[in-house]
């Protein structure tokens, strides 16, 4: 691509999210530039290089199934790879990836210079352009223009961002790289309201000094897998996690050296996130409990670094290293990094969109942690999002707006728009009400048609995965008429897995619903020629089969509301009988949807039945209104 200052879409960012949407866009065919403020750290990992886990690791898969990056950039990088929650059963369990943090990247840098029409730049953004509300471009550091009707904010951790080890603290971006000072101000002068987060990180140590022999070791499993829908499934050796953990001695230590901690001191006043604690924030709130386990993670194949999971830490480095020498494996460790907390600006959600567009500048989209989100796989799935809607609304499209029972990151943004958030917002399962329709298995089914349907998929990949799942579903039928006969062979392998024997000849399928009865051993007893991968999906469809039939009636009653669509001029203020706070979250949100009013705290079910009755009216007046959505 030619080097000039007019594009279609613009990024600001070379993160995980502003990665994601520049790809997205330019391969929806638009003239896009990524302007990243250094490219040596295109998608960096500032903490834990570890991709997938529960509810983000269905992220990932979502973005592969439309057509994102992620999912390949974690196979291409894994070091150890293993699936989580195996015993909740097959509905919930989820991938986890330890990857090598420079390969990650290394991927992403490369999947960007594929692409013709994509332009990747260093610069630092200092300022939106914008013209009668709309955007028009950013403006650098270096005093550069460049023009673009449509901008995808993604610049993350490093907005004001200011780190701080015991009670020192500087100006400073994640993993000491360059802040972002001046973008804020721009935002704020157009309009946005930003508000701070913090977020912290672990010291890394010198893999040679661990007494490994001493730990519990962590092996990766040892069936092969992907996170990709459509990467050779592979298996992962020479690398591995280990277990230890804290102790009185630890605690006792932390509990002395409160008074040099900024939480315990209150020099920082942000919140940070609730369901990843730093080791401060845990003496603090649980004082009385004796151990936490530590888990320690490589952070490259070629790296002398080790992860510390679940030891971040906002104290000074000389207490990071008396309480690491406490672990059992580290009474020897060299520190190499040690933690810090960061806090940083982020724009408040709620005045986004639900296809993440601003209210207060059209044209420029918002993705990523600058939204308030904490995670690799949330601030990825949000820029795809972004890159997406930009794109289609310079095609003159229909926004992407997914559903919360169509997808994790339906929920995401809908949380984010609708709700807000008071802490970074991480991805959890139990933020998911139709967990059960919305499986890591069934990604594909359930998105691939939409990456098709925005371009994203090409035909070879379509053509492998339309083909798998005819496959599978001709298997899951001829299964139905399959009979299995109550001889000694079938009657052994069913006492073997403390099934109860069959004396009559039963359908494969209903021997499969059992709960004891695996594909695995189902595959014992009939001939299949089914992978693994497809044998999951028959299995689940099969044993969940009612729960996902009312499941589904559930969704369709819900989504009668997400369908009934707000008239934009309505004025909340107007409508009779509505309370004083409602009004006031109602006219800040702007939603777009009764679901989504419906979703806003402090909007309750009696305000709903009066918005309703206030479209209505508008509706008989002749109101000129769109109705239904979709
Ligand atoms: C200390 C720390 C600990 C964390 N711990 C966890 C954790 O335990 N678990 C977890 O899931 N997540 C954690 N995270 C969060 C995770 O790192 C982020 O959610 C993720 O990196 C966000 O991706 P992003 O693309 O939105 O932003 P980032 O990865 O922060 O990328 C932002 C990009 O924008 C660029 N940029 C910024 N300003 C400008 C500008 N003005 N002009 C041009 N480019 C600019 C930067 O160079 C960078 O490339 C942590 C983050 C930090 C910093």
């Amino acid at each position: 691509m030619n080097q000039n200052y007019d594009y279609e879409v613009i990024v600001i960012g070379g993160g995980h999210s502003g990665c994601e949407a520049a790809l997205a866009a330019s391969r929806m065919g638009c003239r896009t530039l990524i302007l990243n403020h250094n490219l040596d750290n295109t998608a960096l990992m500032p903490c834990n290089p570890a991709i997938g886990g529960p509810a983000k690791g269905n992220l990932v898969r979502e973005l592969d199934a439309m057509g994102g990056e992620q999912a390949r950039a974690a196979d291409s990088s894994t070091l150890h790879l293993r699936w989580l929650n195996t015993s909740k059963g097959y509905a919930v369990r989820t991938l986890r990836a330890q990857c090598d943090l420079r390969d990650y990247g290394a991927h992403y840098t490369r999947a960007l210079s594929e692409v013709p029409n994509l332009y990747v730049y260093q610069g630092m953004a200092s300022e939106l352009a914008t013209d009668s509300g709309r955007v028009s471009g950013v403006l650098t550091v270096a005093g550069e223009a460049f023009r673009a009707a449509r901008v995808v904010l993604a610049s993350g951790t490093y907005m004001r961002g200011k780190v701080h080890m015991g009670l020192v603290s500087f100006p400073s971006g994640p993993l000491g790289q360059v802040p972002s000072g001046a973008l804020s101000d721009s935002l704020v002068k157009a309009g946005l309201e930003l508000a701070r987060f913090r977020t912290d990180t672990t010291p890394r140590i010198c893999r040679n000094s661990v007494d490994w022999e001493s730990l519990e070791l962590q092996q990766s499993d040892p069936e092969p897998e992907a996170f990709s829908h459509w990467s050779p499934k592979r298996t992962y050796t020479g690398h591995c996690c280990a277990r230890t953990r804290t102790s009185v001695l630890t605690h006792d230590i932390l509990k002395a050296a409160l008074g040099r901690s900024p939480l315990a001191t209150r020099e920082i006043g942000v919140k940070g996130p609730r369901y990843c604690p730093s080791l401060d924030d845990k003496i603090l709130k649980f004082p009385d409990k004796e151990s936490h386990p530590i888990f320690l993670e490589p952070v490259g194949r070629n790296s002398r670094e080790i992860y510390m999971q679940n030891f971040s830490t906002y104290m000074p480095p000389d207490v990071q290293l008396e309480i690491i020498h406490t672990l059992p494996g580290c009474a020897h460790a060299l520190m190499l990094r040690p933690g810090y907390g960061i806090e940083y600006d982020y724009v408040i959600p709620t005045q986004l969109e639900p296809w993440l567009e601003t209210r207060a500048v059209r044209g420029l989209y918002c993705s990523g942690q600058i939204c308030g989100t904490s995670g690799y796989e949330e601030a990825a799935s949000l820029g795809f999002m972004a890159g997406v809607n930009a794109a289609l609304s310079l095609q003159g499209r229909e926004p992407l707006v997914l559903g919360r029972d169509q997808a994790y990151v339906g929920v995401l943004i809908d949380d984010l728009t609708s709700r807000g958030t008071d802490e970074p917002y991480r991805m959890l399962p139990s933020r998911c009400e139709h967990r059960l329709v919305m499986r890591h298995d069934n990604a594909d089914r359930r998105l691939c048609g939409i990456g098709r349907e925005l371009g994203l998929i090409d035909d070879d990949r379509w053509s492998a995965m339309t083909a798998r799942w005819s496959e599978a579903d001709s298997e899951k039928n001829r299964l139905s008429s399959v009979r299995i006969q109550p001889d000694d062979r079938t009657n052994d392998l069913l006492r073997e897995i403390g099934s109860a024997e069959i004396e009559e000849p039963v359908s494969a399928l209903d021997l499969l619903r059992r709960p004891e009865v695996s594909w695995r051993t189902l595959s014992k007893l009939v001939d299949t020629g089914l992978g693994d991968e497809s044998g999951a999906w028959i299995e689940i469809e099969v044993k969940y089969e009612g729960y996902v039939r009312r499941e589904n009636r559930h969704v369709r009653r819900l989504s009668s509301m997400d369908k009934l669509k707000i008239p934009e001029d309505l004025s909340y203020s107007a409508v009779g009988g509505l309370s004083a706070e409602a009004s006031d979250k109602l006219t800040g949100t702007m939603p777009r949807t009764l679901g989504q009013a419906s979703r806003i705290p402090g909007v309750n079910n009696a305000d709903i039945q009066l918005i309703q009755i206030a479209i209505e009216r508008l509706r008989r007046s002749g109101h000129e209104y769109a109705g239904d959505v979709g």
